[in-house]
Order: C-alpha cells, then sequence, then structure tokens
C-alpha cells in the first residue's frame, strides 16, 4: 500500500517501539505538561502583582505567592530542558536507525539499480528526508512534541478564559481558524505564481546578463542588436515587475482581511473584559490575567497552527522516503546450491543478450563462448566492446535480458547471488582501497594474518610494508588516521590483486586493473598473476593484446560482439582484425618505449 500522511504519521510511531525507545512517549506527556504550564505560570505572576497593589493583601502572603510561583517555573524550565534534551537525543537515534537502513537497502538492493542513474536520483531525493535534524523525518518527531505542548497550554487557557465567558474561547478561536485559512491562501497562491515568478526572472536575468556581458558586446555592435536588447530588456523587467506586484496585492488584500478579523477578536474580547470590570463583576487584577491570557491564548494557537502545517509538510517529505524503502527490488535469496566447485568451474554464455536497464541498445548480441575448469582466458578488443559487461554477468551483478549464463552446468539466475558471489575474486578496474589497516584491506575484518602476509609476498609489496613503522598493521588514507599512510597507484593496484588472491574464489577475474601502467608491466603482472593462481578458472581482460598472448584461448571482441577465438598463434595465423591490431599496437607501444627510453 502507498503511504498518505496518516500512514507515515503511524510508521513513524511505530519506529519508536522499534527502536525499543517507548520511553518516548512517557516523555512527550511529561514534556507537554511542563512545558504546558510555563506560560500559565507568566499570566498568573502578573495577576499577583497587581493583585498586591490595588488590595494590598499582607506583604507575607504576597512573597510566599510569588515565591511559589517563581519556583514552580522554574522547576517546570529545568524539567523542560532536562526532557527536551533527551528526546532530541532520542530523534537523533531513531534518525541515525533509518539511516543505517538506506545503507543496509543500497547494499542488498538489486545490482541492477546501483548503476541507474534513475535509482540514483530517485533514492538522492527520497533520503533527503532523513539527512537532516531540520527536515522530514527527525523534524516530525519534533513537530509533534511542540504541537502536544501547544495542546496542553490551550486547554489550561480555555479553562481560564471559560471561566470568565466561554464566548471569549470561541472568539478567539475563530479569529485562529481565519487566520490560517489566510495564510494558507497566500500559501497556495505564492505557489501558484511561484513558477511565473521564476520564469519572468530568469527572462529578465538572461537579458540583463546578456546587456552587460562583454562576450555579446561584437555581437551585438556588428548585427546592430543594441536597441532589440533593450526593448527586450524593459519588456522582460516589466513583465517581471508585474508579477511581483500580483503577488504583493494579493498578499496585501489577504493580510487586510487578516487584520480585520484581529482587530473584531481584540475588540470583542477587550468589550467583555471592560465591561465587566465597569460592572464590578472582575477585579483589576482579574482584567489582566484574561487579557494576558487571551493574548497568550491567541500566540499559542497560531504556533500550533504553524507546527500543524509544518508537521504535515514533513510527513510529506517522508512520504516519498518511505515509499522508496518499501519499492526497492532487494536481491533475491534464493535457496542455496550445493555444487561442488573443487574440481575447477567451468562458465557457459548461451544466446546471451543484454542492455543496460532504462537503456534501448544491446551491449551484447546473442552471445555465445564457453570458458572450460581451470582454462586460462582472455577477453580483449576495442573499448566499449562490453568487455567489462561481461565481466558484470559473470559476477551475477546483472543478469542477462535474454538467454542464459551456465556455472559448471547450472544456470546462474537459479544461484543465490551471495553465496554464488563467494566464489569469485575479481580485480575491476575502479577497483579502491579503505581506510582499514593493510592486512583488513586484503583479508577483510577477520583476516588470517598468515595467509594475508603470503598474498601481499606474492603480489611483490613485503619489502615496502615491512619497512613501515607499524609494518602491516598499517593504517591506510592519512584523512582518516593521522598516522596513516597513503599509496601510489601501483601499490593501490597490488594490494587489490592480493586482496582478490586471498579470497582464493574458483573465479579470479582481472579487469583492466592495470590500466595506469606500461603495456609492458601490465603484461609481467598478468602472467605473474597466473602463475599464482594455477587451478583456477581465470579471465583476464585488456585491450593491450600484448598482456594476455600467455593465455590458453583468447576471445576477440569489437563492437560486433565476439569476432575471433583461439590461442595467441592461431589468431595471429588467421591473420585477421587481432592480427591487424596486434601489429599496430605493437608498433605503437614500440615507439612509446623508444621515446621513454630516449628521455
Ligand atoms: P569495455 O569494457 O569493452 O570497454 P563496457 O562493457 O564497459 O566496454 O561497455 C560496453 C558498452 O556499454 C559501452 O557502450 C558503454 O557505454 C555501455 N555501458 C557501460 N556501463 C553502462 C551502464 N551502467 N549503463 C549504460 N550503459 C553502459
Amino acid at each position: 500500500m502507498k503511504y498518505g500522511l496518516w500512514k507515515t504519521f503511524i510508521t513513524q510511531i511505530k519506529r519508536i517501539n522499534e527502536a525499543k525507545l517507548s520511553g518516548t512517549y512517557l516523555l512527550y506527556f511529561v514534556n507537554a505538561i511542563v512545558s504546558g504550564l510555563i506560560p500559565v505560570i507568566s499570566v498568573f505572576f502578573i495577576k499577583i502583582i497587581v493583585d498586591e497593589i490595588t488590595i494590598s493583601n499582607s506583604i507575607e502572603q504576597f512573597i510566599w505567592k510569588m515565591l511559589i510561583l517563581i519556583l514552580l517555573s522554574a522547576l517546570c524550565l529545568v524539567l523542560k530542558s532536562i526532557f527536551e534534551g533527551i528526546l532530541a537525543g532520542n530523534f537523533f537515534t531513531l534518525r541515525q536507525k533509518e539511516f543505517e537502513r538506506v545503507i543496509r537497502l543500497y547494499y542488498s538492493t538489486k545490482y541492477d539499480n546501483i548503476e541507474d542513474s534513475l535509482f540514483q536520483d530517485t533514492m538522492e531525493s527520497a533520503t533527503k528526508a532523513v539527512d537532516g535534524d531540520d527536515r522530514g523525518f527527525q523534524k516530525t518527531y519534533t513537530n509533534f512534541k511542540l504541537i502536544l505542548n501547544s495542546l496542553f497550554s490551550i486547554i489550561l487557557f480555555s479553562i481560564i478564559l471559560a471561566n470568565f465567558h466561554i464566548a471569549l474561547v470561541f472568539v478567539c478561536l475563530f479569529s485562529t481558524i481565519i487566520s490560517i485559512i489566510i495564510n494558507k491562501k497566500i500559501a497556495d497562491y505564492h505557489k501558484k505564481r511561484q513558477k511565473d515568478l521564476g520564469h519572468a526572472y530568469r527572462q529578465k536575468q538572461y537579458y540583463n546578463q546578456t546587456t552587460s556581458d562583454f562576450a555579446y558586446g561584437k555581437d551585438i555592435r556588428i548585427f546592430s542588436l543594441k536597441e532589440f536588447i533593450m526593448k527586450k530588456y524593459q519588456d522582460k523587467s516589466l513583465s517581471y515587475i508585474k508579477v511581483l506586484s500580483d503577488l504583493l496585492n494579493k498578499e496585501f488584500k489577504y493580510g487586510l482581511f487578516g487584520l480585520i478579523t484581529l482587530l473584531i477578536q481584540d475588540s470583542v474580547a477587550y468589550i467583555l473584559v471592560i465591561y465587566s470590570a465597569i460592572q464590578k463583576q472582575i477585579t483589576l487584577s482579574e482584567v489582566t490575567l484574561y487579557i494576558s491570557s487571551i493574548v497568550t491564548f491567541t500566540t499559542i494557537l497560531r504556533t500550533l497552527s504553524d507546527n500543524m502545517i509544518d508537521l504535515i509538510k514533513n510527513l510529506k517529505l517522508t512520504i516519498g522516503y518511505f515509499d522508496f524503502l518499501d519499492s526497492t527490488n532487494l536481491e533475491e535469496k534464493l535457496a542455496f546450491y550445493n555444487a561442488d566447485y573443487h574440481e575447477g568451474v567451468s562458465i557457459e554464455f548461451r544466446n546471451v543478450w543484454f542492455k543496460y536497464p532504462n537503456t534501448e541498445k544491446y551491449v551484447l548480441k546473442d552471445l555465445n563462448f564457453k570458458i572450460n575448469a581451470k582454462e586460462k582466458i582472455a577477453i580483449v578488443g576495442t573499448n566499449g566492446a562490453g568487455k567489462t559487461t561481461i565481466v558484470k554477468l559473470i559476477c551475477g551483478l546483472f543478469e542477462p535480458t535474454r538467454g542464459q549464463i551456465f556455472i559448471n552446468g547450472i544456470d546462474l539466475k537459479t544461484l543465490d547471488k551471495k553465496d554464488y558471489q563467494k566464489l569469485i575474486s575479481t580485480v575491476f578496474q575502479d577497483y579502491d582501497i579503505y581506510a582499514l589497516s593493510i592486512l583488513e584491506n586484503v583479508g577483510g575484518i577477520k583476516y588470517d594474518r598468515q595467509k594475508a602476509i603470503s598474498c601481499i609476498e606474492n603480489v611483490g609489496l613485503k619489502e615496502t610494508i615491512e619497512s613501515l613503522p607499524k609494518g602491516y598493521d598499517t593504517n591506510l588514507l592519512k584523512v582518516i588516521d593521522e598516522q596513516g599512510i597513503d599509496l601510489s597507484g601501483g601499490q593501490k593496484q597490488k594490494l587489490a590483486i592480493a586482496r582478490a588472491l586471498y579470497k582464493n574464489g574458483g573465479i579470479v577475474i582481472l579487469d583492466e586493473p592495470t590500466s595506469a601502467l606500461d603495456a609492458l608491466a601490465e603484461a609481467s603482472i598478468y602472467q605473474q598473476f597466473a602463475g599464482l593462481v594455477e587451478n583456477k578458472t581465470a579471465i583476464y581482460i585488456s585491450h593491450r593484446l600484448s598482456s594476455t598472448k600467455f593465455c590458453d584461448r583468447i576471445l576477440f571482441f569489437n563492437q560486433n560482439g565476439l569476432q575471433e577465438e583461439g590461442s595467441h598463434e592461431d589468431l595471429m595465423n588467421q591473420k585477421q582484425e587481432y592480427y591487424h591490431m596486434f601489429m599496430v599496437q605493437g608498433k605503437y607501444y614500440q615507439e612509446r618505449e623508444d621515446e621513454d627510453e630516449n628521455n
């Protein structure tokens, strides 16, 4: 069911229980009592002082009364600040929990969403409701608190005023309702004309900029545009002023009506009070009590209406957030498939078609190939041919739009992604390191020290790391830890490879993580890596053909899909696109190397 204002409010209240913060209800209640009492005590202060002046009670009695009121008022203020402090902490905790919810959702949603710009935009606007304490989710709790405080004061003042004349309560209520309606009308009119105002302003600004920007100076002279631009500027300025004055006129008219209602309310109230005083039905101190009660009562009524409007605004913002949480599709939890991968993992693409979500163009069209268990395969070709896309499909991050991928003969669609992904070690092009220790970067939070060190040794980082004061336990990223270190591009890349080695999955994939290196360095890293993953199915992606010629088999792709397949020697003998590209690239890289040597 879609969220509405009421459902959103109820969900927020339920969140208090879920977070085990039920004490919040009691705090809301007691805070409303102490906060609601404060303005009531203030009006009694004045009454007692005037009583003392006019009736001249005993000074002792006066002091006692004042003392009691002062103590009561101080107690309320202290309690209010304590309760509000605790409440603010609870509201913050509730919002933090929502943030955790968003992070969990982000990591468990289908990967399609992560690369989908539409999803990213929706997420960004939906989470605006929880990314600040002054709006949306958290502000709703604050609004609710303020509403309860006002309601309690309103009840007390209604009793005081009704005690004098019930008509007073109704007059105040009536004038507040009128003022709410007027404010709403003004806000609606503002909203309605906001678009016109923005439009007129942009047009005026455009011509304003054109007349004062030197860049237009030449054209305006050569093409005699001066008169035209000036005329346009004057027209647009007038249109802007017209919309603005419409707005102000409307505001003035409504405002005048509001003022008249307020005058009527005040006149009725004061006439009633003064008449009763003249008739000696009430004392002078009661006159001050009722007049200050009327003023405070109407002020609280208006605050209540402002808070109600604000509550609705914040609930509306939160509706989008709850809708987003409910409608985001999560990765399906499929039954665990206990396949035996010890004998190696084979991968087969059968009639695979693929296009990215919300796009029209197929990146892969009817793709067929098979990688045998423990085979070393190179996927090479031109930029944009779809090599990384194939890796994402093998990793189970996306599903084919049509066709199937088989892992050891089992359709990948039927495998639980979390279980399956335990099988894969990939170094993507955009790998990164984390603000954790070096060992944690390689082996995760619960790492096996010896195993992680041996992986670091295998990628050739042993000496560099052992020379650091804290060695393998050095924290990375200086921004987070002042004693931490930052790594060079090449070192980061080696660490990412060590991470893939540590994971020791049945399928290892290197997706051009070496783009920062030259062709020779890349070839050496690829070959070195091949030695380390001898018993695994390994896939090497590159657009540099020389890096992967050692592989058992090469799949050559261009914009039209898979073009050639075979060993390096086979493809060279065929003398087709692979051969030509190899020769051209060889020449290119040779020239680069010669240049480097000469420099
Ligand atoms: P390669 O790795 O061979 O350079 P890719 O697999 O990265 O090629 O990209 C293949 C095509 O898919 C390119 O045209 C690219 O623009 C497009 N593409 C890649 N990622 C996305 C995405 N997330 N959304 C839409 N199109 C994408």
